[in-house]
């Protein structure tokens, strides 16, 4: 094993054998560690109190070489400490999201950081940040909504959303695809939300539900992602 110093959020933590924990983070370069934090569910421990998901922290660790062997954590300290406890489903969402993210990528990381801010902000719609997270994950993940035009014909008279064609459809090419149909609210709500015009969407707030639901069907017939994973939550089921 080899001790490695590197910086970045902490993004899980799970409970393992009496004492520990295994944690998991993802560094400025997008990489992800998975390591045995030992004592860490002791009071004592030192490591404890900086071990808060969403944490800006400097990790200390002797990193595995083998697959099969586990890296263990020797140190942690917070470099920047969010505002803790967060019940904001925003902020599950954005940790399990990134936790699924198999590639490493310093967008990965990017993602994470810049969503952290509205995804922890009281003031800020949590509904909303959900979308928004969404919306994020889809670029990242390379399954974005086509919303400039007819995603068929490239029409500009857009009649509905078709999530099986990946984007908005007009009048014409709905007349033979119309198994999807959506009200124009929603429609809106998909355009400006995927041409990233946040500040566009609060008019419809009566929709966010709705699309918060299609674009997690959309993420798990995309992808094979399972979203709002039931036994995701126990990394959360913290003091
Ligand atoms: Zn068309």
């Amino acid at each position: 094993m080899s001790q490695i110093i590197t910086k970045g959020f902490l993004i899980a933590r799970l409970d393992h054998n009496t004492f520990d924990e295994i944690i998991t983070f993802i560094n400025d370069y997008g990489n992800k560690f998975v390591c045995l934090a030992k004592g860490t569910r002791k009071i004592s421990s030192k490591n404890a109190r900086n071990l808060q998901i969403g944490n800006y922290c400097e990790f200390n660790f002797f990193l595995a070489r083998d697959p099969n062997k586990i890296s263990r954590l020797v140190k942690v300290n917070t470099i920047k400490q969010i505002h803790w406890p967060i019940y904001r489903t925003s902020f599950f969402l954005l940790n399990e999201l990134v936790n699924k993210l198999i590639y490493p990528s310093i967008k990965n990381f990017n993602f994470y950081k810049n969503l952290l801010s509205i995804v922890t902000n009281p003031s800020f719609d949590d509904k909303k940040a959900q979308l928004i997270v969404l919306q994020k994950f889809c670029k990242l993940s390379g399954i974005e909504l086509f919303v400039n035009k007819c995603v068929l014909c490239g029409s500009n008279k857009i009649k509905t959303m078709n999530f099986n064609l990946k984007g908005l459809i007009c009048q014409n090419c709905f007349k033979q695809n119309n198994n999807e149909f959506y009200p124009l609210n929603f429609n809106k709500l998909v355009y400006f939300l995927f041409k990233e015009k946040y500040d566009l969407i609060d008019n419809f707030n009566n929709c966010f539900q709705p699309l918060i639901d299609q674009l997690i069907i959309h993420i798990k017939n995309s992808l094979g992602i399972n979203v709002f994973y039931q036994k995701f939550f126990h990394f959360y089921n913290k003091k």
